[in-house]
């Protein structure tokens, strides 16, 4: 017998079929290889799926009767009623995993169903036991994690049989991945830091379809899970402070994103102007350049530069300068983003978007975001190709990423007065409605845009245009082009694009070199992949 851990490797245990680890036997000459657990199975069995007779173990070719399948190698047989049992599908009478429950788990056959007491779903025939806790579970289901890290979620998750004292009370808890009820006497994965009640499904945690969105890791304790510390990862340095009410806030601050000037606070709303680092109005408290078109919201400059979003990823790095096409909302933007190390990129407005979160159209919505939802969006009417939208844990209320972060109100250079988001049309007069800017219909049960004053109605597409997240005068560097273009939309005249030879009218790129002339749209030199240019 050989037992050279090396040269087993690639090679499969000739009693299960399955891949060989260390200990393991062998003969290179015959090329035959076995598990340590698979040599020493014993010769005769009695085993409580079959008590009739005892089984006998033997190598050759069988219809195994417990899986349905044909397998080659060791498998037990009973002679007398014509029945194999590969050895491998024969569940043991006793398992012992002290490393995910203490007490043992004992075989229990019964030709009925049973609901496991660890994942709350169905199982047939084939339970384990433990009498000590008197929980009835799937084979598979003896070996859940005990503690779970979720990326949506900032603390370990443990693993109950059942919801512990602090959810006992008269509410009812929805997994906080697929909003469905939580089964107050069977198992799930909860968060046991005091007042987090963040409950899931183990069902939601181990299935395979969620493992992109919502990856679990297995904690053998969750001492060792660690929180990302994001305090001085700031990237601004204050130069002067002032008191607003009752707080200090920074009055003046250098920003990394603009280092060549300093920025000042303002308290002021601004809806005409943009916000440089996630391109929506300027709706709340901001900085801006006295100096510079440059503007940041208080909440947008004081992002830190680290931190983890509810994605399936680890960490994002905070990017301030850059044209990049948004992996969540699809929209091309410039200004700040997110950036994994594989190189998944979003904008802030998704990146800002928690997992879930109420939304105030008309009413209220709670919504939440779930990957496998391929409806028509309730905004737009439209349905997205790639799957996932933010849909309401109540009602049928479904909004997608673009449409999550519309703004609330927007300006458009055909009415002089800032616009609002309007979620319904109630008014039944005319019999159709129109766009005022487009002159095109417009169907009522869809959100528009609004001027209470001149009682202009126009779609969404028609007030942000094709490229609302992309800031006039950002740079971008032309693979095409020796020198720096940037973005310009020209109103006076139109010079022809370079590429398809049509005038500029739309979002396009101009060079910035003194003398070169070179122009062209954006929808012409853009390129299809993640992001486009960053100038770090
Ligand atoms: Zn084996
Ligand atoms: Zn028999
Ligand atoms: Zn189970
Ligand atoms: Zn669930
Ligand atoms: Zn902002
Ligand atoms: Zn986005
Ligand atoms: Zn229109
Ligand atoms: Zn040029």
């Amino acid at each position: 017998m050989d037992n050279q851990n090396f040269l087993l490797k690639y090679r499969e245990c000739f009693g299960c079929s399955t891949e060989l680890v260390n200990d393991s036997y062998g003969c290179f000459d015959c090329n035959i290889f076995f598990h340590k657990k698979c040599v020493e199975l014993p010769i005769k069995i009695s085993h409580p799926y079959h008590r009739k007779h005892q089984l006998i173990l033997e190598s050759d070719f069988c219809f195994c009767n417990l899986c349905q399948v044909s397998h080659s190698g060791l498998f037990y047989r009973c002679s007398i009623c014509n029945l194999d049992f590969h050895s491998e599908c024969l569940p043991p009478s006793v398992i012992k995993d002290k490393k995910h429950h203490e007490h043992p788990f004992t075989l229990l056959l019964r030709p009925n169903s049973f609901t496991c007491d660890a994942c709350d779903t169905q199982g047939d025939n084939v339970s384990y036991i433990c009498s000590t806790c008197n929980i009835q579970v799937h084979k598979d289901c003896i070996s859940l994690p005990r503690f779970i890290r979720l990326t949506l979620h900032r603390h370990p998750l443990s693993r109950n049989f059942f919801l512990s004292i602090h959810f006992h009370d008269s509410r009812t808890w929805d997994c906080r991945i697929c909003y469905k009820k939580i089964n107050m006497e069977h198992g799930s994965y909860c968060c046991s830091r005091p007042n987090c009640e963040f409950v899931i499904h183990v069902k939601c945690a181990i299935s395979r379809e969620n493992k992109f969105w919502y990856d679990t890791t297995e904690l053998e304790n969750p001492d060792e899970f660690k929180e990302l510390d994001e305090s001085g990862n700031l990237i601004f340095r204050v130069l002067r402070e002032t008191k607003v009410g009752d707080n200090v806030v920074a009055a003046e601050i250098i920003h990394s994103s603009h280092d060549q000037h300093s920025l000042t606070f303002n308290d002021e709303i601004n809806d005409n102007k943009h916000c440089n680092g996630c391109m929506m109005p300027i709706s709340s408290s901001f900085y801006y350049c006295s100096c510079c078109d440059f503007f940041l919201h208080k909440a947008c400059a004081e992002l830190p530069r680290r931190t983890l979003l509810w994605f399936p990823q680890s960490s994002f790095r905070l990017l301030t300068d850059g044209i990049f096409k948004c992996w969540l909302c699809d929209y091309d933007c410039s200004g700040f983003s997110y950036k994994t190390a594989n190189g998944l990129v979003v904008c802030l407005r998704c990146a800002t978007t928690p997992h879930n979160f109420t939304y105030q159209a008309k009413e209220p919505h709670y919504l939440f975001y779930d990957a496998e939802n391929v409806s028509n969006c309730s905004a737009c009417g439209r349905r997205r190709d790639r799957k996932g939208s933010y849909i309401c844990k109540d009602c049928n209320f479904v909004l997608n990423s673009g449409c999550v972060t519309l703004p609330k109100t927007a300006r458009h250079n055909f009415d002089e007065h800032p616009l609002k988001l309007v979620y319904e049309d109630n008014n039944d007069y005319p019999l159709h409605h129109w766009c005022d800017i487009c002159e095109k219909e417009r169907d009522s049960k869809f959100w528009f845009y609004h001027c209470k004053v001149c009682d202009n109605a126009m779609h969404p597409k028609c007030v942000l245009g094709e490229y609302p997240f992309i800031k006039l005068g950002s740079k971008y560097k032309y693979k095409g082009h020796p020198h720096p273009l940037s973005f310009i939309q020209k109103i006076d005249y139109h010079p022809l694009c370079e590429k398809c030879r049509e005038p500029c009218q739309d979002l396009s790129l101009e060079c910035e070199e003194h003398g070169c002339n070179f122009v062209g749209h954006w929808k012409c030199l853009r390129v299809f992949s993640g992001v486009y240019s960053y100038h770090h």
